[in-house]
């Protein structure tokens, strides 16, 4: 894989600020677009744009067309049939289709929802809610100290009370990954659900919802060279067709009565309204980028970065990495000693360099690793080890800047 050519691929990336190109080390907040991904959303709008389903006319059969085979393209690269995949606005809607949809309407007092402190906000507060609303009681998998999930915390957390249980797959300020098919089977032991937050493995990894056996899966698209505003929901097809629907209105019913409707077959119960036909259709075209490279290439390169820039800032005596050694995505939180992390990373941004700074949406984990924010790099396909070298460069100028004697 050649980052380098992979990165001339990217018209952002190609900007300079006073001469020096851009860092972008922020992929896991969202993720660049490739020029044949802008090209796919000014083609889709210039030649096919029309609402799907309700027109005769041959322009809205060829968008709807376009949008179904989107479906197609984007379910087979999780594993999934076409009917099994829902377009959502991304993670986020996902997760809360699966809370609304199905676990207020199934969960009552005496059931458990099994969780971590280690998920973002998106996979912990739909959760909350629904135990606030349904009397389920919301109980949490121990963490090792440096917030990994082990499988001996996960079956002794699992009791024949657990209903659900709600993971993530790689963590977004971590990096490190959750023993998904492990969690699943367990679950499955006692009748449980699992829904994974897939939000940081799909666009890093080659992910199989059939291999992992999980129940539901939410991702975004726009963290995988997609456009914002869509991404997608897995879910098993007897599960789906269960489940009531979550928004309500046009082209998701089948007949409506001034009192009372029926409702389509999944996905279209679960896509009310206009969907986000030109997302879908260029998320497909990101998925067919990501595979061109190869989804088993981009997870060794971002994981070869992310472990290379981990080590060479532990070599720094003033900096701290959070997690463990070892695999892990391209993903790395640090804090440089009596910095706040929002100084460095603006101090990384006077490099042009783009880190995030903060809670990461994780505020439980924060508090979990005893650092109220961290500084993170993120990598991705574009990268290459000169931007290790540079961000490893940028956080020695800010040692230096901020008073730390170099040694
Ligand atoms: N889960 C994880 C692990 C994430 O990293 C994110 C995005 N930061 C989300 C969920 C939410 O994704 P979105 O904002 O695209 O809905």
């Amino acid at each position: 894989m050649n980052a380098l050519s992979i990165k001339a691929r990217f018209p952002i990336l190609q900007e300079t600020v006073d001469g020096r190109p851009l860092v972008y080390l922020d992929s896991a907040a969202s993720s660049q677009k490739p020029d044949a991904v802008v090209e796919a959303m000014r083609d889709y709008y210039v030649h096919d744009n029309a609402n799907v389903y309700r027109g005769v006319y041959r322009l809205a059969a060829r968008s709807t067309e376009r949008y179904e085979a989107a479906r197609a393209r984007v379910a087979a690269f999780i594993g999934a049939l076409p009917e099994e995949l829902i377009f959502t606005r991304g993670s986020t809607e996902s997760l809360n289709l699966v809370a609304w949809a199905w676990a207020r309407q199934r969960l009552g007092p005496g059931d458990e929802i099994l969780t971590t402190v280690a998920e973002h906000h998106s996979n912990l507060v739909p959760w909350q809610e629904v135990s606030r609303a349904t009397g389920a009681e919301l109980r949490f998998i121990d963490l090792t100290p440096e917030g990994e999930i082990t499988e001996a915390a996960v079956k002794a957390a699992i009791t024949p009370r657990t209903r659900l249980v709600a993971v993530h797959h790689a963590s977004n300020v971590l990096g490190t990954l959750a023993p998904v098919k492990a969690i699943a089977a367990a679950a499955h032991r006692v009748g449980a659900l699992v829904i994974v937050d897939g939000a940081q493995s799909v666009p890093h990894m080659a992910v199989d919802v059939k291999d992992l056996d999980v129940d539901f899966l939410a991702f975004s698209g726009h963290k995988m060279l997609g456009p914002m505003g869509i991404g997608g929901l897995y879910g098993k097809t007897a599960l789906l067709r269960e489940m009531g629907p979550f928004h309500t209105g046009g082209e998701m019913i089948s007949h409506v009565d001034p009192t009372a409707s029926t409702f389509k077959e999944p996905p279209q119960k679960f896509e009310a309204g206009t969907p986000n036909v030109a997302g879908a259709i260029v998320l497909a075209e990101a998925v067919g980028f990501l595979e061109e490279i190869g989804m088993s290439e981009i997870e060794a390169h971002d994981r070869a970065l992310g472990e290379m820039a981990a080590e060479r800032l532990r070599e720094i005596p003033e900096v701290e990495v959070y997690g463990p050694r070892g695999p892990r995505t391209g993903v790395v939180s640090f804090n440089l000693e009596g910095l706040h992390p929002h100084d460095l990373a603006t101090s990384l941004d006077s490099e042009n360099i783009a880190v995030r700074a903060g809670h990461h949406c994780c505020q439980p984990l924060m508090h979990h690793l005893g650092a109220p924010s961290t500084a993170r790099a993120s990598f991705y396909l574009y990268n290459t080890e000169e931007d290790v070298d540079r961000l490893v460069e940028g956080v020695l100028a800010a040692r230096e800047f901020f008073g730390h004697v170099l040694r």
